[in-house]
C-alpha cells in the first residue's frame, strides 16, 4: 500500500510539475511553492510523511478526546440520573407535608414519620445513584485473578453450570475456569483477565456431510432474523448501534464460530441477547434462506415468462468469488483430496456448483442436528464477572432441559494411503488477475492425527520456522532451487481438525 501511494504521488508530482513553472523546487519554504496557489496543496516526500504522522496523531489524540468526552457525558447523564432519583423523596415529602397539614392531630409524629422516610429513600437512591453510576460509566475494578478461582471451585454450580476446572495461568497472568452445563453437557471456558476488551464466542461443530454449504448457508442465515429479533441482517445492523471491538461470523471446515468483542458491559449484553437469540431462537423463513442461500431470480422481472433465470444468492456469489482464486481452488481441493472418505472432503462453505442441491428443509435439518447445545463450545474472556455470562446463558439454554441430546458427531479417522497419489485442478482463468493466472506445483503430506492441541500449536510454530521469511530453510532452499518465482502462501503446517498436513509449493 505504501508503494502504491508513492507511485501515486509521484505520479500526480510529475503532473503538477510539469504544468507549473513557479514550482519546481521541493523546499516548502520556498515564497514561489507558497505564491502558486494550486501548489499549495502539493507537497513533497517528506512533508507527506510528516503531514501523514501528523495526521495519525492528530486522529489518535481526536479519538482520545472523544473517549474523554463520551466518559464525561456518561458522568453527566448519572449525575442527572442521580439527580432524577434525587428528586423522588422530595416529592414524597411533599405529600407527606401535605398529610401532614390536613391531619393536625398527631403532626408531631407524622412530620418525624415523614423525616424518617425520606432519609430511608434519600439513603436508598444515594446507594442507587452509586449503583447506576458504577453501571453506566462502565468502569470496573481491577480484577484479581487469584480471587476468581477461589470464587470457582472445582465441582461449584452456578445457574445450571458445574465448574470443571479451575487454574490459574500466571504467565499469562489469567484465571482459566472450564464449566459443563449439566442439562445438556455443553462445556464453557472462560478466561477471566485484567483485559477490558471482554470476548464472547459461540462455537458449534458444523461437520459439512456433502459440499452444498449448508454450515456456511446457516452461518449467514441465523443472523437473518430471531424470536426476539426479527429482522434482517442483524450483524449489520448492530455495527451502527454498537461500539464493539470485533464482530463477525466464521464457517471452517468442521466448525462454525459466531465471536464478537467489546469494552462496555451494556454493549456486552446487547451483542450477546442479539448473537444467542439469533443462534438458538432462528426464524429460519424461507425467503431468507433464498436471499442468502440461492435462487433463481428472472432477468427480466417485469416479464418473468419470456425471461432468463440465473442463480443469485448471498453465499453462492461469495463461493463463486472464492471459487475464482486460483491458488485458493488448489488449497481446497488439495484438501479435499487428501482426505476424501469424510468430511474434509467435502467444501464446507460450499461449491457454487453444489450450492443449489440444497433445500431449505435440508438447511433446517442441518441446523436442528448441529446447533445444540450439546453440539456447542462456548468461550468468554476478560474482567466482565462470569457468573452474570453464566446467568444470561440459563435463558437460552433452558429451552434445552429434559430433551433428547442427540448423538455427538465424530470425524473417522481418514484410511492412510500405501503410495502417493497425484492431483490436477483446473481453475478457470481470471482475466482481471495479474499473478493468479499461473500454474503451480505442490506436494503435501497427510501426517499422523493428532489429538494433543499442545502439540498441534508446537508443530504450527515449528512450521512457521521451517517455511515462512526469508531465512528459513524451506524458503531459502526453494528460492535457490530457481524452480518457480515464489512459495505458495499457504505453505506449511495446517491443523486441520486432529487431520494435519503439511504443504510445500511454488508457482511458476
Ligand atoms: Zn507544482
Ligand atoms: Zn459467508
Amino acid at each position: 500500500m505504501d508503494r502504491n501511494n508513492r507511485q501515486f504521488y509521484n505520479r500526480q508530482h510529475f503532473h503538477q510539475a510539469s504544468e507549473h513553472e513557479n514550482c519546481r523546487s521541493h523546499n516548502p519554504h520556498d515564497p514561489r511553492r507558497a505564491a502558486c496557489s494550486r501548489c499549495s496543496a502539493h507537497v513533497t516526500q517528506n512533508e507527506r510523511v510528516r503531514r501523514f504522522t501528523r495526521e495519525k496523531r492528530d486522529q489518535r489524540q481526536r479519538a482520545l478526546h472523544q473517549q474523554h468526552e463520551q466518559a464525561q457525558s456518561l458522568r453527566d447523564r448519572s449525575a442527572i440520573a442521580a439527580r432524577a432519583t434525587r428528586s423522588i423523596p422530595i416529592l414524597l415529602r411533599v405529600t407527606a407535608d401535605e398529610s401532614e397539614e390536613s391531619s393536625t392531630l398527631d403532626s408531631s409524629s407524622t412530620s418525624r414519620s415523614s423525616s424518617s422516610m425520606s432519609d430511608v429513600l434519600s439513603k436508598r437512591s444515594k446507594r442507587k445513584r452509586r449503583s447506576a453510576h458504577k453501571s453506566r460509566s462502565g468502569i470496573r475494578g481491577r480484577l484479581d485473578v487469584h480471587k476468581v478461582v477461589r470464587q470457582y471451585p472445582v465441582g461449584a454450580q452456578f445457574h445450571g453450570f458445574t465448574v470443571q476446572r479451575s487454574e490459574l495461568v500466571t504467565e499469562l497472568d489469567l484465571a482459566a475456569i472450564l464449566l459443563k452445563h449439566d442439562d445438556t453437557g455443553c462445556k464453557y471456558l472462560h478466561l477471566a483477565r485484567n483485559d477490558t476488551d471482554n470476548v464472547f464466542a459461540t462455537l458449534f461443530r458444523t461437520i459439512p456431510e456433502d459440499s452444498t454449504g449448508a454450515p456456511h448457508i446457516l452461518e449467514h442465515y441465523v443472523l437473518n432474523g430471531s424470536e426476539k429479533y426479527p429482522i434482517r441482517d442483524a450483524l449489520l445492523k448492530m455495527m451502527t448501534r454498537s461500539v464493539y471491538s470485533f464482530m463477525n461470523a466464521f464457517t471452517a471446515d468442521d466448525f462454525t464460530l459466531y465471536p464478537f468483542s467489546t469494552t462496555n458491559a451494556k454493549d456486552f449484553k446487547n451483542l450477546q441477547s442479539v448473537y444467542l437469540d439469533g443462534i438458538f431462537r432462528p426464524l429460519l423463513k424461507e425467503l431468507d434462506f433464498m436471499q442468502e442461500g440461492w435462487r433463481l431470480e428472472p432477468l427480466k422481472p417485469d416479464d418473468p415468462s419470456n425471461s432468463e433465470y440465473v442463480l443469485k444468492g448471498i453465499v453462492l456469489n461469495e463461493m463463486k468469488g472464492v471459487y475464482s482464486d486460483s491458488f485458493g481452488v488448489m488449497r481446497r481441493k488439495t484438501k479435499m483430496a487428501l482426505y476424501p472418505s469424510g468430511p474434509y472432503g467435502h467444501e464446507a462453505g460450499g461449491d457454487p456448483l453444489k450450492i443449489p442441491d440444497l433445500s431449505w428443509e435440508g438447511t433446517k435439518s442441518f441446523y436442528k442436528r448441529n446447533y445444540h447445545p450439546s453440539n456447542a463450545k462456548l468461550f468468554s474472556y476478560g474482567d466482565m464477572p462470569l457468573k452474570d455470562h453464566l446467568e444470561f446463558m440459563k435463558h437460552y439454554l433452558n429451552k434445552f432441559q429434559n430433551k433428547k441430546v442427540p448423538a455427538p458427531r465424530t470425524i473417522t479417522e481418514e484410511p492412510r494411503w500405501t503410495e502417493p497419489r497425484e492431483l490436477t485442478v483446473y481453475y478457470q482463468e481470471n482475466p482481471q488477475s495479474k499473478e493468479g493466472n499461473k500454474a503451480a506445483v505442490a506436494v503435501t503430506y497427510a501426517l499422523t492425527p493428532i489429538k494433543n492441541d499442545f502439540e498441534n500449536f508446537s508443530l504450527k510454530i515449528l512450521s512457521e520456522l521451517l517455511v515462512a521469511g526469508p531465512n528459513a530453510p524451506f524458503y531459502k532452499c526453494l528460492q535457490e532451487s530457481h524452480l518457480g518465482t515464489g512459495m505458495l502462501s499457504f505453505s506449511g503446517y495446517e491443523g486441520l481438525g486432529n487431520e494435519p498436513y503439511f504443504l510445500i509449493g511454488k508457482f511458476e
